[in-house]
Parts: structure tokens; C-alpha cells; sequence
């Protein structure tokens, strides 16, 4: 029997579009190349970060970045290599981070959140994941008051969008995270913000999910989406092809040949991310901690303590370059004294990046019965549940759960 939609990428925008689209009643099947969530999905942070509603195309970042660019470890890192490639990018980077610009994707990041909160927990809740959320808010860590000073126009931001956080400082900090090097003497908590018990866990508990109401998966490297005036049919790498009457692009970092190939110039780059992941009990960690000046989180997992963030602007094609990863880990041993370094797990993953910070969701300019759902940065998995909902709004044609045009494919 014909599929409803196919789903091209099993990572946790695939699977929470899948999931949403099954709960309409429609008939899912994904279509995969690798492991399912082996993407970037895979060893994320774990976040439900629903509070992070500033984009990184910021003016703040502008100042910030020559200094993070100078340590070639650091937070950020350019390979001059790429940068010919990747010049068109900054360039809309730069353009992004001006402040009318910057402002109205504020707005849109908060819509989006609140859609995204109220979604995931509905997810959550009717998928039956809610034992693999974890409700200990993060805090962010600053090196002096004059880091927590330059930041509060960011927290005055958020407060206007109504997310509640709590600045900290002496023993309130230290029953918030004990243990923690005196170099960190204030710290801002957020309490809702919420995160997963592992977030490949996470996304194949929803995948079996996803399985065990019907949908289907071929194994399979998707080359072409073409479409018709009945459906779409996709072709494979091997030579095979799979018809449907609609198709969701969720192929994360890797979308933008298939998009293109659709009509759609989108400007999708990937920021390189990496961690560590040390064996369970490397520190007594109370919740995830943000240290924001240094570009990386510590977050506790059920599988163990996770140390990692970082940008690298290197493209798909560039080999890992786990001295990142090392770098951060060994910045954490420093800034939790006790941190057991050893037994840890590297890992790189592809943010698939826009340079306004916003994802794409909507229609491709070929066919209407082909939506786009990719480009979620540093948010993807915060922000699935959400893209899903929306996904399912277009794929039945009714009027979406938020305005899309600010996450319109065309929109550069
Ligand atoms: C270090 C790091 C930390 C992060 N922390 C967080 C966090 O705390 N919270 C948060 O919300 N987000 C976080 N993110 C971002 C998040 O991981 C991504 O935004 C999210 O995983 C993207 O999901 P996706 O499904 O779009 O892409 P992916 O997970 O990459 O999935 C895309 C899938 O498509 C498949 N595919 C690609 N091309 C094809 C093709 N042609 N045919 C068939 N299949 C194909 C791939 O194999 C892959 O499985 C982090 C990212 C990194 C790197």
C-alpha cells in the first residue's frame, strides 16, 4: 500500500515529525541512509533549552568572536580552509545579528519555543518518554559580575518573554552545584529549563515508538525528491524509488542538496560540535551547568557526565579534530575540581546551521506536497517536537500552529 508521508531522516526531527504526522492518522515510513538518531541526534547536550530564545546571530557575538577566534581551541574556530566557502554565510550571519534583524527573530524563537514547549510535553506525555525527562534547570555560570552585568540585557530579554530565572551567588550557588572552583562567583539558574536522560536514548525510545504504531523504515541513501501532481517519488542511491503523497525533508545538516534540487537555494551550513562523555559518577553533577563565556555545557546524564559544545565552521567533509574535545574537557577538570577525567567517550555531531539561528519549516518551492524541516542549529532537539506539530499542520493543510513566515525556506 502507498505510504501517506515518507520521512526522509531518522534523527529527532524526522522522528517527532513521524510522530506527529501518525497521529493524524497518516501512514509514515522513514527513510534513513544510517543508524537511526546516529546523526546529530545522537550526542547532543540533551537540552530542552525552551528558555533560549536569543539567537546567535547577535550583536554581542560580533564583539565576542575575535576574541574567541585568536585560541585555536576555543569556543569558535573558522579553518581558513572553509572560509572561502563559507564567506556567503557570514555574510548573512553578519546581517542577522543587526538589531531590527536581531529583534524579529527574538520574536520568532519565542514563538517557536512556546509551540515547541507545549508540544514536547504533550509528546512526552503520549509517547510515554515522560521517565527520561529530567526537571533540574540549568545554570550559567559567570567569571566576575561584570560577565554577569554584560549579560543582563539578554536576561532582560527573556524576562519581557515571561522565562523565569534567578541571578545566585554565595551559598545559593554552591547548594545549587557544590564543588564548584571560586573562579565562577555568581551564576543565573533557570528552573524549567529541562533536559533527557541521554538524548539517543531519548530519540530511539521515540522511534520504537514511532514503530510500534505502524510506520516503517527503509534503509537507504535518498538522492532526488521528485514530485508530480499525485505525490512525490523518492529515489535511492541504489536504484530503488518509493512513492508517497507527501514528503518531509529532515535529513539534518545533509538537506541542502535535496533542497536545492527542489528549487530552494538555502543556505544551510553546519556548526561542528564536540564532547566528551565520562563514565557515570565522574562528578557529583546537581544539573546541567552552562559556562557561556567558554562555549560548552556539563550536563548529567544517565549514561554519565557530558562535557562538550564548541563551534567549528568546517563543513561536512573535514576529518574530527578531537583536540576540541580535550580542550574543554580539560577547562572543565579546572573549573570543577574532582572532575574525574578518564574513561571518556569523543564524539563530533553536524548542527545543521541557517545564519539567522532560525530553522527552515515550510513548503518547497517544486511542490507544496514537499515540507521542509531542517536547519535547527543548536536547538533541534529542543525544538522537534514543535517542527512536528507544524509539519503535520501543512502535510493536512490546516492553519499552522504558529506563523511560519519566518521560517520560510526563501526567506534569504
Ligand atoms: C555538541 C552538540 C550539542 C548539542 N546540544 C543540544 C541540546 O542540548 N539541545 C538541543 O535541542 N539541541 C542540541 N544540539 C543540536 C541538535 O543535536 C540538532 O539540532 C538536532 O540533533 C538535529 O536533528 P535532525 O534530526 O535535524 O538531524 P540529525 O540528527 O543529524 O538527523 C538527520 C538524519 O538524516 C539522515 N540523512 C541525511 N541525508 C540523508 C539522505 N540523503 N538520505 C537518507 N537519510 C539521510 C542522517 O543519516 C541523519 O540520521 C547539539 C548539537 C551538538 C553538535
Amino acid at each position: 500500500m502507498k505510504d501517506d508521508v515518507i520521512v526522509v531522516g531518522a534523527g529527532i526531527v524526522g522522528l517527532a515529525a513521524a510522530f506527529h504526522l501518525q497521529a493524524e492518522g497518516l501512514r509514515v515510513r522513514l527513510v534513513e541512509r544510517g543508524g537511526v538518531a546516529e546523526g546529530a541526534s545522537m550526542g547532543n547536550a540533551g537540552a530542552f533549552a525552551f528558555t533560549d530564545i536569543l539567537p546567535l546571530a547577535s550583536p554581542g557575538i560580533l564583539r565576542r568572536a575575535p576574541r574567541w577566534l585568536l585560541d585555536p581551541l576555543g569556543p569558535l574556530s573558522l579553518p581558513p580552509r572553509y572560509l572561502p566557502h563559507l564567506a556567503p554565510w557570514l555574510i548573512r550571519f553578519w546581517r542577522a545579528s543587526l538589531p531590527d534583524r536581531h529583534a524579529r527573530s527574538i520574536l520568532a524563537q519565542s514563538a517557536l519555543m512556546r509551540l515547541a514547549a507545549e508540544a514536547m510535553g504533550a509528546m512526552v506525555q503520549e509517547a510515554g518518554l515522560s521517565g527520561r525527562v529530567r526537571h533540574e534547570g540549568n545554570l550559567q555560570l559567570y567569571e566576575s559580575e561584570a560577565e554577569l552585568a554584560a549579560a543582563l540585557p539578554g536576561w532582560r530579554l527573556r524576562e519581557a518573554e515571561g522565562i523565569a530565572f534567578e541571578h545566585v551567588r554565595g551559598e545559593r550557588l554552591a547548594a545549587l552545584q557544590p564543588g564548584l572552583s571560586p573562579r565562577f562567583p555568581v551564576g543565573t539558574f533557570t528552573p524549567h529549563w529541562k533536559s533527557v536522560d541521554d538524548p539517543y536514548h531519548f530519540a530511539l525510545a521515540l522511534f520504537d515508538v514511532v514503530m510500534s504504531r505502524g510506520a516503517t523504515i527503509s534503509h537507504g541513501e535518498v538522492v532526488v525528491i521528485e514530485t508530480g501532481e499525485e505525490g512525490v517519488r523518492v529515489r535511492l542511491a541504489d536504484g530503488g524509488a518509493l512513492s508517497a503523497g507527501h514528503a518531509v525533508l529532515a535529513a539534518g545538516a545533509w538537506s541542502r542538496p535535496l533542497a536545492k534540487a527542489l528549487g530552494n537555494a538555502v543556505p544551510l551550513e553546519t556548526e561542528r560540535g564536540y564532547n566528551t562523555t565520562l563514565p557515570p559518577g565522574a562528578f557529583e553533577l546537581r544539573r546541567q551547568l552552562t559556562f557561556g563565556g567558554h562555549g560548552f555545557v556539563v550536563t548529567p546524564l544517565a549514561t554519565g557526565i557530558r562535557v562538550g559544545g564548541a563551534v567549528e565552521l568546517g563543513g561536512l567533509k573535514a576529518p574530527p579534530n578531537y583536540a576540541r574535545a580535550e580542550a574543554m574537557l580539560n577547562k572543565a577538570a579546572t573549573f570543577l575540581p574532582g572532575l574525574k577525567t578518564t574513561g571518556g567517550t569523543q564524539w563530533m555531531g553536524f548542527r545543521p546551521s541557517l545564519p539567522d539561528t532560525l530553522p527552515v519549516i515550510g513548503r518547497s518551492k517544486a511542490s507544496s506536497r514537499v515540507i521542509y524541516a531542517f536547519g535547527h542549529g543548536h536547538l533541534g532537539l529542543t525544538q522537534s517536537a514543535g517542527t512536528g506539530r507544524l509539519v503535520a499542520d501543512l502535510v493536512t493543510g490546516r492553519p499552522p500552529s504558529t506563523p511560519l513566515e519566518p521560517f520560510r525556506p526563501d526567506r534569504f
